[in-house]
């Protein structure tokens, strides 16, 4: 539990101890969506930099909380203004999330965010937006949300427009290969539990009960492979790790044909 400089539990900083690789961050100050990240770490016990002790200006925040987590970060070009949304939050309150009944932001350090809260609020931010990197942020949280929620025909749907789409286009987004969350979705979904390579049950189930399995490209996205249902194959972390590491042209061979 961290405390702030008076002593008091600071509430939201024991948030960031699950924040996890691939979650987003919305970074938000008096009321104004700001940025949007991506956690490219999970969150991990880290002390002060050096170049943070040297300065003169004692760094509040750094002296309040020891963990850290690794980000891509993407500035918003237009911050969205949240004060004409008040009404609409409060009209649609949420338990787990950061909105107070009045529709104003929780002042914690962070917290979590509902899902019909965030497609709310990105889906205003979206409109604003001229930069390709906001764009294209923006619209990857919204289709991994919306993926979470699919099943069966309708996830087997966005996966195909989405495999077809990208059969003639790369998504790279800041120097990160990413996967599209339909297809990535659809081809765990396939694999039924079972890891493509090894052939073994997945070794965990996740926080939605789901069988734990990694989407990996068989042709790497870095080598011109595509982003495609017939490309993407699900493997346990493991196997992962092998594919990655060894990069053996059995293994490669043994997954084409799977
Ligand atoms: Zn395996
Ligand atoms: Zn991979």
């Amino acid at each position: 539990m961290q405390r702030n400089v008076n002593g008091d539990h600071a509430p939201g900083y024991d948030t960031m101890t699950e924040v996890h690789r691939d979650d987003f961050i919305i970074h938000h100050a008096h009321s104004r969506i700001l940025a949007i990240s991506m956690a490219v770490s999970n969150c991990y016990e880290a002390s002060k930099p050096h170049v943070l002790l040297n300065l003169d200006q004692p760094s509040l925040f750094w002296d309040n909380c020891h963990f850290c987590v690794d980000t891509d970060y993407v500035e918003l070009d237009t911050p969205l203004d949240m004060h004409p949304h008040w009404k609409w939050l409060s009209n649609h309150p949420h338990k787990n999330s950061v909105f107070l009944k009045d529709g104003t932001p929780k002042q914690q350090y962070l917290c979590h965010i509902a899902d019909e809260h965030i497609c709310y609020l990105l889906g205003q931010a979206l409109r604003l937006q001229s930069s390709s990197a906001a764009k294209s942020m923006i619209q990857t949280i919204l289709s991994q949300i919306d993926a979470q929620s699919l099943t069966g025909k309708a996830l087997l749907a966005k996966a195909e427009a989405a495999s077809k789409r990208n059969a003639t286009q790369h998504r790279v987004m800041t120097a990160r290969y990413i996967h599209d969350p339909y297809i990535a979705k659809e081809t765990k979904e396939r694999a039924h539990g079972i890891c493509q390579l090894c052939g073994a049950p997945a070794p965990f189930k996740d926080t939605n009960g789901q069988p734990y399995l990694e989407c990996h490209h068989v042709i790497w996205l870095s080598r011109g492979g595509k982003d495609t249902l017939e490309n993407t194959t699900a493997l346990c972390p493991n196997c992962h790790r092998r594919m990655h590491v060894l990069d053996d042209p059995k293994d490669i061979k043994i997954l084409q044909r799977t």
